[in-house]
């Protein structure tokens, strides 16, 4: 059957390329002429390794990316990454410094307090999340275990607008891109430790790609003993990610759409156009005379989740059941914030974000 067309403005998991849905549909089956599904291939044998090792290749393409680094496939979500990264990084006698920026880095810090000790160098939270700490305000020492930043944050629509001077820390950095991984151009060399859950900009849930330096890799070789082994880093690295059952559909779905991106341009294609269909949204708001209420200060928007309300929670939600009703999907705001998200990422295409902008504009001029 062919899908009734949809505006998916989800926020994880999220819209898909539909070259790619297409391309799984055609060789469900019968993946590579091997008259089996790739999910019914043994992640041992040829076909499934082909697929996984060219997942990696790609990634380390698209980011451009040396040998200093590993990529590794995961599970466990981002969430599961909270846990990991103190297990291998944080000794008892330092302390792991995190950047409050959102809730999804208070959650990464609480997982980091069970383990240990941690400060937050800088934080958003008496703004209400509306913007990123200035980096002038930044307090980071050479001795933090690793410094913790949210590139992206999905839940109030900011984002770190660059990296560039994250470079001047001396500590190790530490990065969830969970929502904005792919999507940009970035200095990876800035970071020491990338990790990001899929379904966002990059394929289904199920895989969580982490990208290590060899450096901190090394480094991680005399954690505490008392860390499970499938919980190290270096488990996972020694066993290019085959230590036990990858989720092997979700990798085939990563490749698949790391390869779409490549096809469409690469990242910094992926940029120029995920900035435009940002921008057509944050000039909506501002030209609305104060219907549209943007949540990020302009100095930290996000190009990925775009949030806003209106004048009254009313007409908020009248406006997300209209939307509803014209085919607009996912735009109701995170549980924990209300108002409205718009999430753009790399599969949303420029005509959807077109359609929501004219639906904004026709709904503010009947509701003023
Ligand atoms: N970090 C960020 C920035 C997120 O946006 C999310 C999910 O939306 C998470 C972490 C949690 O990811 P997961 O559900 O894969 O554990």
């Amino acid at each position: 059957t062919t899908r009734k067309s949809s505006h998916n403005f989800n926020a994880g998991p999220a819209a898909l390329p539909p070259e790619v849905l297409q391309q799984v549909a055609a060789e469900l089956e019968n993946f590579d002429d091997t008259g089996m599904s790739i999910m019914e291939h043994s992640h041992r044998a040829e076909p499934y390794e082909r697929v996984h090792h060219e997942a990696i290749a790609t990634a380390k393409r698209l980011l451009g990316i040396s040998d200093d680094y590993e990529v590794l496939l995961l599970q466990g979500g981002a969430s599961h990454q909270f846990a990991m990264v103190p297990y291998n990084l944080l000794d008892a006698d330092q302390r792991a410094n995190y950047i409050l920026t959102g809730a999804w880095s208070e959650k990464a810090k609480n997982e980091a307090d069970i383990l240990g000790d941690t400060y937050s160098g800088g934080s958003g939270k008496d703004q209400a999340y509306r913007r990123v700490p200035d980096f002038d305000t930044i307090d980071a020492a050479a001795e933090d275990a690793y410094i913790h930043v949210t590139s992206n944050n999905t839940i109030y629509g900011t984002a770190w607008q660059d990296f560039a001077r994250m470079s001047e820390w001396e500590a190790p950095v530490v990065a969830d891109m969970s929502s904005d991984i792919f999507s940009r151009t970035f200095p990876v060399e800035n970071f020491d430790l990338i990790y990001a859950g899929a379904q966002k900009n990059i394929g289904p849930a199920g895989v969580t790609v982490v990208i290590i330096s060899r450096a901190l890799l090394e480094r991680i070789k005399n954690v505490n003993p008392r860390v499970p082994a499938i919980l190290r880093y270096d488990t996972h690295a020694d066993k290019h990610s085959l230590y036990h059952t990858p989720p092997t559909f979700a990798v085939y779905m990563l490749k698949n759409t790391l390869h779409w991106i490549e096809e469409n341009g690469g990242l910094s294609a992926m940029e120029a156009r995920n900035r435009q269909k940002a921008q057509l949204l944050y000039d909506t708001i501002d030209n609305s005379a104060g219907f549209y209420r943007g949540h990020a200060h302009r100095d930290s928007r996000s190009d990925m989740n775009v949030t806003f309300t209106l004048p009254t929670e009313t007409i908020t939600n009248r406006f997300l059941d209209e939307a509803k009703d014209m085919g607009f999907s996912g735009l109701n705001g995170h549980r924990s914030v209300g108002g409205c998200r718009a999430s753009l990422y790399n599969a949303v295409p420029y005509e959807s974000v077109e359609a929501l902008r004219d639906f904004m504009v026709s709904f503010q001029r009947k509701n003023q």
